[in-house]
Formats: structure tokens, sequence, C-alpha cells
């Protein structure tokens, strides 16, 4: 496999944006081998406005290359609960996370009231993944080659979340709800 691989080079149909989190393993949620996905991993599976400034955009980077090199047909944000990364927008990071953490996260501020509004601090903290899929999501639109890709109907976007206490995957509907996977 690994040879033809080489061979062939890849041509992953399918790129996702996922959390850095370790009980979050887009290859095993979406039961694919090598060669099969392009993945960019970060702190929430967020994705950043669009800025190319010459600053160090790891997943702006590799956005670029998945979306306008590979030419991948579908692109997932993936977004998971008990996210780490969420809870520190929703209640703050920790001290020790500061250097670059707290600034990361800070892209998706505009969500922290929305989850705040809700009642428990398991609805919070839920309504504040799911926000922060459509957040990632929002931000993807707004790179211009992303845009003209999707409107030309040679790029699908698509928001999930993972529950890692139950295995069980949700997509994100055109109702603005998450809805359980087929
Ligand atoms: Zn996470």
């Amino acid at each position: 496999m690994f040879e033809s691989l080489a061979e062939h080079g890849q041509q992953p149909r399918a790129m996702v944006v996922a959390c850095a989190d370790s009980r979050v393993d887009p290859g095993m949620i979406f039961d694919a081998g090598p060669g099969e996905l392009f993945i960019v991993r970060n702190i929430a599976a967020l994705v950043p406005p669009y800025a190319p400034d010459g600053a160090y955009h790891g997943t702006s980077a590799a956005l670029e290359f998945g979306v306008r090199v590979l030419e991948v047909r579908d692109l997932v944000v993936l977004g998971h609960g008990l996210c780490g990364g969420v809870r520190g927008l929703l209640h703050g990071v920790p001290d020790t996370a500061r250097d670059f953490v707290a600034s990361w996260i800070a892209i998706a501020a505009s969500v922290r009231p929305l989850a705040l509004a809700c009642d428990s601090p398991e609805e919070q903290q839920l309504r504040g993944e799911h926000e922060v899929v459509k957040l990632s999501l929002t931000n993807l639109r707004r790179f211009p080659w992303i845009a003209e890709r999707e409107a030309a109907g040679h790029l699908t976007l698509h928001g999930a979340h993972f529950d890692v206490r139950t295995g069980l995957l949700a997509l994100l509907g055109d109702n603005g709800q998450f809805a359980a996977a087929g």
C-alpha cells in the first residue's frame, strides 16, 4: 500500500480540520486509511481569519495545500465533546497556556457570549463546541479560493461534532443544527 502511495502520490478526496485532542482521531472516526484524508489538527479545530501576511499560519498553509494543490472535494470541520480548547474559551486558559493558546482561541471570542447564555455548564460547553465549528466554517468561506470552489460546486464544506463519551458523530445540517450521522 505504501509503495503504491509513494509511487502515485497522495490523492486524498477529503480534508479535515480537527482538534489536537488525543481522543479525536479523524482517521478512526471516518474509517480512513493512509492516503485518504488530508488532516490538519490544532487547538479546538479553529480556522483563523484569512490573513496572507507572512506570519506563521500553519493551519492556513495546510488549507492552501489541501484545497489548491491537492484539490480535495470535501472539507470537514470536526469539533468534539469535552474540548479543552472550548473550555478555555469559555472559562479562561491555564496560566501555563498564555504564550500561544490564549490568543489562538481568541479567534472564537464571538462564540463566548452565545455559549454562556445557555443554562447549564454542560449546555454551555456543547453550544460552544457547536458554535466554534460554525465559526470555522464561516472563516473558511472567507478564503477566496475556498469560496470560489464552493460556488463552482468543486468543493463541499461540512461541519461535524464527535462525542468522545459515546463515540457518536453528529453532522451540521442546513438548518444550523447538529444531528446524529446516518
Ligand atoms: Zn478539543
